[in-house]
């Protein structure tokens, strides 16, 4: 079985404790795209971790994970990961990192936070991770690949290559520094060698994963809003971070994707810039960032406030569909409980017309939603594992917004540890 678990929304959805949970039924957990620039909350037996780089399967250690081609690998985030992992006593991981996976170098971030500042008000909000220079750089075709660390003259070629045109924006667009590139071949070629042992061939490996009838997790990075051609363009990230990007970005053939998992909030949020219908503001905003997650809505990259509002469905159906999900996982379904009643958008108004599609970025700054409003349940479900047992106003929560989403929600998250979850249908 061949699943992948994506986001529905603008990121944050919880998949990091869906793939926790759902590892441990795999052999292998994949990431395919994105790098150090989201985080993913997880917490099990042996604490707390937000996992930047590293697949979600690493606390098991019979699970095989993967970095694939896909991904925005920077090595001394990945090191700092490990080490940190190792330090709190988690066992060392089973990791396996793609010889052909590009490396994000430090001027990536460099260049990300110059330009950031260089935009002022008009930045996009950007976790400052290197991520949209070093994509630009991997389709520009100067970027460097893994595998090309251990090779330090290769490495010294590529790096003056990419540099030329850095340096004169360095010089003359932020008045910075310029970059050298035999101290760069120095760095990288060292952390090359640290690297060494985890480089392979990852599409290999999955191949024989496949044939052999393995069951593989494919774990994406924020949410299908977010992606540069389906997404909310130009608040979107890099990478397609869709499940149809999956097979490109960890190596496997498309229809061996059986199962495709669209993780959703029972409310919504967001970090970074962005449009953002059902937002809410004020006392209502604080009351349910306070009350989200495991311990509020703060990005778990950046630590920056959420911004938060009521379920939208319109954007969820959006995110199913581009996703091509088979099933939706709600997570933060306790979180709920305080509430007298919730609204739910269930379509959106845009120029006095009822429209029921999400719409490209300059309508949808116009839409105002149309909510349905549902009872609250009024108790706290948290750690609830059978549905059956949910307050009936709860049930009929979860029903009426799959009804809008189209989508049968499987999967119901009820608390951030890994046992509370229940499992539906
Ligand atoms: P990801 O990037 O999609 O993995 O999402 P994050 O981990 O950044 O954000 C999800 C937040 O919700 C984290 O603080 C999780 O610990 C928390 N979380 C996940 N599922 C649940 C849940 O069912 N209930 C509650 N209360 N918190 C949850």
């Amino acid at each position: 079985m061949i699943r992948a678990i994506v986001g529905a929304n603008w990121g944050d959805e919880g998949k990091g404790k869906l793939t926790d949970v759902l590892a441990e039924h795999s052999d292998l957990v994949v990431r395919f795209q994105g790098g150090a620039n989201a985080g993913h909350t997880i917490i099990n037996q042996f604490g707390k971790f937000a996992l930047h780089l590293l697949p979600s399967g690493i606390f098991h250690p019979e699970v095989q994970n993967v970095i694939g081609p896909g991904v925005a690998l920077d090595p001394e985030a990945l090191f700092q990961e490990l080490d940190s992992l190792k330090d709190r006593g988690v066992p060392a991981p089973r990791l396996t990192v793609s010889d052909r996976a590009q490396v994000l170098m430090d001027f990536h971030i460099l260049l990300d936070t110059l330009e950031e500042e260089r935009l002022g008000g008009r930045k996009f909000g950007s976790t400052k991770s290197g991520i949209a220079p070093f994509y630009s750089d991997k389709y520009a075709k100067v970027g460097i690949q893994a595998c090309q660390l251990t090779d330090r003259e290769l490495l010294r070629e590529r790096l003056r290559n990419s540099l030329e045109k850095k340096n004169v924006l360095m010089e003359h667009l932020y008045r910075h520094e310029k970059l050298d590139a035999d101290a760069l071949t120095e760095k990288y070629y060292a952390l090359g060698q640290r690297l060494k042992p985890y480089l392979a061939d990852t599409s290999l490996l999955l191949d024989e994963a496949v044939k052999a009838g393995r069951d593989i997790l494919l774990e994406g990075q924020l949410g299908a809003l977010r992606d540069p051609d389906h997404g909310i363009y130009p608040y979107v990230t890099s990478s397609s971070p869709l499940a149809g990007y999956a097979a490109v970005g960890a190596g496997l053939p498309p229809w061996a994707i059986h199962e495709v998992i669209a993780v959703t909030k029972a409310y919504s949020s967001s970090v970074g810039a962005g449009v953002f219908p059902t937002q809410l503001f004020g006392q209502e905003a604080e009351e349910l960032r306070r009350r989200g997650g495991d311990a509020g809505e703060y990005g778990a990259k950046t630590g920056r406030p959420r911004d938060v509002g009521w379920f939208d469905a319109v954007a969820t159906r959006h995110g199913c569909l581009v996703q091509g999900a088979t099933a939706v996982a709600m997570t933060n379904l306790d979180v709920m409980g305080y509430l007298d009643e919730i609204p739910v958008c269930a379509a959106y108004e845009l120029d006095g017309q009822t429209i029921g599609h999400f719409p490209v970025t300059q309508d949808l700054r116009r839409v105002k939603p149309v909510y349905v409003t549902l009872p609250g349940w009024k108790t706290d479900i948290r750690g609830e594992t059978d549905y059956s047992r949910l307050p009936r106003q709860c049930r009929e929560y979860v029903e009426t917004v799959e009804r809008l989403i189209k989508t049968p929600i499987t999967l119901l998250s009820t608390g951030p540890r890994r046992e509370e979850i229940c499992r539906r249908g």
